[in-house]
């Protein structure tokens, strides 16, 4: 077995050296940077997190910049990214950095997983990339690989798997330079090991590779069947008032924390999205509105959930806003829109407002 293992470390560090992509956190030993990017890497697709990656550290270059930020500031680079409690907390992890460890990045994993958001897998890249410490990653690239090596049975999509394939990967995992190991285990998943149609002929561990030596590489990896996603319908309003539209501010904590968004909320069962508009407006808001027109209807998914959203252009009766769940309002006019952080959702229909030719208000 050791044998074994030494021939993949080897096997697998030739072919990264010869082989792995060009991308900027690779350049780079500041393990803010590195951790910029494995925060972004998570649940995000390389070609997605570049631009973000580019802008985020033009923005905040260092770690005080990041702390001294306002929260509204870093939500807005962070917008479209999704998944808003990472930024969240790297914005309380870089405050916890100046005031705990005096702006030094700890270098320890200890130290590093007490940061706000950081588990298991950032604290094992950081340590592993920027520190050299012998740190294994699990992400959802390794597991597949290592299903498919050992032919693992263990579902990769449950989290009681994880200490299993968390063992295999520090069993496998090259000491003498661990952060190269890790990137090329991951990188192997992404470029060669892929969920479908792995690339075995060219895979630099084939013929060490369990699955592929039994003729068993469709088997794996296992995964038990998640219950279907739910779909739920939701009805908002962009409420006019003149020239103005009203958007309310999310709790800080929670799915889309801190973000903006037009009033709304999920359609009842035998309500029209309509009624639900002008009741959730009255509940959230406490303005009475009329309906003028539906402009949009947009599908989004989420990781638990997708919403089939229905947008209406609404009119301002009565009232005076008493917030009921969000935490901020603001009546802002079309060309202010771009400053507020919106969720993805929004932003599938934002475009549509923009090329309207009237408004209930101009009328
Ligand atoms: S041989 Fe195929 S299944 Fe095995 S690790 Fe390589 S790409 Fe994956």
């Amino acid at each position: 077995m050791e044998k074994v293992i030494n021939q993949t470390r080897k096997l697998l560090a030739d072919w990264y050296q010869r082989y792995h992509r060009r991308l900027p956190w690779r350049e780079t030993r500041s393990p803010y940077r590195i951790w910029v990017s494995e925060v972004m890497l998570q649940q995000t697709q390389v070609q997605t997190v570049l631009p973000y990656y580019r802008r985020f550290l033009e923005h905040f270059p260092d770690v005080k910049t990041l702390a001294d930020a306002d929260l509204q500031v870093v939500l807005k680079a962070w917008e479209g990214l999704g998944y808003y409690a990472r930024a969240r907390n790297m914005h309380r992890a870089a405050k916890d950095i100046m005031q705990k460890h005096h702006g030094e990045f700890p270098d320890s994993r200890e130290a590093l997983m007490e940061l706000p958001g950081i588990g298991d897998y950032i604290a094992s890249a950081v340590s592993s990339i920027a520190f050299n410490q012998p740190y294994a990653v699990v992400d959802g690239n390794v597991k597949r690989v290592l299903s498919r090596f050992y032919e693992l049975s263990d579902p990769v999509n449950k989290s009681f798997s994880y200490r299993m394939f968390k063992a295999a990967a520090q069993d496998l995992l090259d000491h003498r330079r661990p952060g190269m190991f890790n990137q090329a285990l991951m990188e192997l998943g992404a470029l060669v090991c892929t969920p479908k149609n792995p690339d075995c002929r060219h895979c630099p561990i084939h013929p060490l590779c369990r699955a592929y030596q039994a003729g068993r590489v469709e088997q794996f990896p296992k995964r038990i069947r998640s219950p279907k996603t739910p779909l739920h319908h939701i009805a908002v309003g962009v409420v006019y008032k003149k020239d103005r539209m009203l958007i309310t501010c999310r709790k800080p904590e929670g799915l889309l924390g801190g973000l903006w968004e037009f009033p709304g909320g999920k359609v009842k069962k035998h309500e029209t999205p309509e009624k639900t508009c002008i009741r959730e407006i009255k509940e959230e808001v406490n303005l009475d509105i009329t309906v003028d027109r539906h402009i949009s209807q947009v599908k989004h998914a989420y990781t638990h959930f997708k919403i089939l959203m229905d947008v209406f252009l609404c009119r301002y009766e009565a009232g005076e806003v008493k917030l009921n769940g969000p935490v901020d309002f603001r009546w802002i006019t079309l060309q202010e829109i771009d400053q507020y952080p919106f969720p993805k959702a929004n932003h599938k229909f934002i475009p549509a407002l923009k090329t309207l030719s009237s408004t209930p208000g101009q009328k």
